[in-house]
């Protein structure tokens, strides 16, 4: 009998650059790529009961699942595909075609570990193995300076004990073929949103987010755009903060997120793009934004479960009340806040939200709406297109005054930076069609206008359009 090992595909849905993969090569004659739809994870409810994994991301998964298979068909192999608990699922493939190892990428989140520890356990139990693989950084925790217990909290430390000291990896090359075990066996459907979403779904797409499609594939060719043809990482230093449109940043986010892409891969661009066109502070940056990247990881890593904890890393009780109806008007978009309105509703639209946007909202709810900033990140894991577990609750961690910042009380007026980034009120108008006629002076503070003012500008208050929640003057 041939060495078999079964592929267990996660967050790593690519060819290029996959440890377990490789390794799997490398051991085994015969190799049976796995992809599971985690039915917990896709038809289950969070702690405040939205959906676990909300339908831009289960959407674009799907896609990528698809990429997958069709980049492993063009190998010689296959996907299996399978719906339910990948435990008894990867156990079920494995007794049955009585493989000698699993691969996967290890998981370093409390659900991930403990789907990880029960599938090996049961492996166990018929003389099998999982073997585990890494992929998912920049960096190799064994490249790092110091041990896991020893990474720094502050986010600046750790930059400078790392960058020109740790050497970056080069991505593993892609297989040139994938020997797939021939024998009869069921490849499984790909699901679709309706497998999911008993409910009628939109599946419509809003034009933002027409460019989110799933798939190393596509990942690949965000990449290209990005560096190559429309040379924007050139700016992209200057551009990040942005709020309208595609470009201002690399969008790299939602591949890296279930792995289409490599961070090493996006390296390797960076390295190429300098040494062929051009090295400046934007080219940089785009290594500086995904080194937070790695920080969240390995903050998860060191303090495993404190990143959900109310009283995160720090252990420190941040308060915050579990008022629903305040915090369903921040959901939806409708605070009365322009600013934080306009970000929720292209959230909800296209499941995609700037980075400025994330700060600000998330702020706006911890400091000035005192909400518990659990319902925040939970909210944003149904939501978000890119969730990803260490970079959503280290970022709110953060935040919320209970993660790595070194600083004390950060806080975000949340109407200087409206005025700072949607100078123009451009993005406002464009996500609150109801503010479309409303000039400058009044677009982020619509609550000033003189009932003649609203009259002119088509919009009344109250009625329209929100009155804020919250009062800047007494605030500020
Ligand atoms: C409250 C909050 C929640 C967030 N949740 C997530 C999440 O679930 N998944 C996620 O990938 N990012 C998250 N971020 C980080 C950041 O907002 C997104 O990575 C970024 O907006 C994605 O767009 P981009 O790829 O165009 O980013 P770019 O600006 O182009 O950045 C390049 C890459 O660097 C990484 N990066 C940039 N900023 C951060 C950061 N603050 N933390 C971690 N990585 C970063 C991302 O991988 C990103 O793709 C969150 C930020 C906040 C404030």
């Amino acid at each position: 009998m041939d060495n078999i090992a079964i592929v267990w595909f996660r967050n790593d849905l690519r060819l290029h650059d996959n440890e377990g993969l490789n390794e799997a090569l490398l051991k085994a004659k015969k190799i049976i790529p796995v992809y599971v739809f985690d039915k917990k994870v896709f038809e289950g409810k969070t702690s405040f009961g939205f959906e676990k994994t909300g339908k831009f991301r289960t959407k674009f998964i799907i896609e990528s699942v698809r990429d997958l298979r069709e980049n492993l068909r063009k190998k010689g192999g296959d996907l299996v595909i399978r719906i339910g608990d990948p435990v008894e699922e990867i156990f079920s493939l494995a007794k049955e075609l009585k493989t000698s190892w699993v691969y996967c990428n290890r998981e370093r989140t409390a659900e991930e570990i403990k789907v990880q520890d029960d599938i090996e356990k049961k492996l166990w139990s018929v003389g099998q193995e999982l073997r585990f693989c890494r992929g998912k950084m920049l960096y190799y925790t064994a490249d790092l300076p110091f041990p896991i217990s020893q990474v720094p909290d502050v986010f600046t430390t750790f930059r400078k004990e790392i960058e020109n000291i740790v050497p970056i990896r080069e991505p593993l090359p892609e297989p040139t073929s994938v020997p797939f075990l021939d024998e009869y066996l069921n490849r499984g459907e790909l699901p679709t949103l309706k497998t999911f979403f008993k409910d009628d779904v939109d599946t419509s797409q809003h034009i933002e987010n027409q460019n989110f499609i799933g798939g190393e594939t596509e990942g690949i060719k965000q990449l290209d755009k990005y560096f190559w043809e429309t040379n924007n990482v050139q700016k992209y230093k200057e551009t990040r903060n942005e709020l309208l449109g595609w470009d201002f940043s690399t969008k790299f986010s939602t591949w890296l997120s279930v792995g289409c892409i490599s961070p090493k891969l996006v390296m390797q661009y960076k390295m190429k793009y300098e040494s062929t066109v051009k090295k400046n502070e934007s080219t940089y940056w785009v290594y500086f934004e995904l080194l937070w990247r790695d920080f969240f990881r390995l903050m998860g890593k060191k303090y495993e479960n404190k990143i959900f904890h109310l009283d995160g890393i720090r252990q420190k009780d941040p308060g915050g009340s579990l008022d629903m109806d305040l915090f369903q008007l921040w959901a939806t978009g409708n605070t009365g806040v322009p600013f934080i309105d306009a970000n929720m509703r292209q959230l909800n639209a296209t499941g995609f939200m700037s980075n400025r946007g994330r700060q600000n909202v998330a702020s706006f709810l911890v400091k000035d709406l005192k909400l518990n900033w659990i319902m925040g990140a939970e909210y944003f894991e149904s939501m978000l297109i890119d969730y990803d577990p260490c970079s959503n609750y280290g970022n709110w961690n953060y935040v919320a005054g209970i993660g790595s910042d070194p600083r004390e009380d950060r806080y975000f007026n949340i109407l200087t930076q409206a005025k700072k980034y949607d100078a123009n009120g451009d993005f406002v108008r464009y996500w609150i069609k109801e503010l479309k006629n409303v000039p400058n002076s009044y677009i982020h503070t619509p609550d000033l206008m003189s009932e003649g003012d609203q009259d002119k500008y088509g919009v009344i208050i109250g009625k329209d359009y929100p009155a804020s929640i919250f009062s800047f003057e007494k605030a500020y």
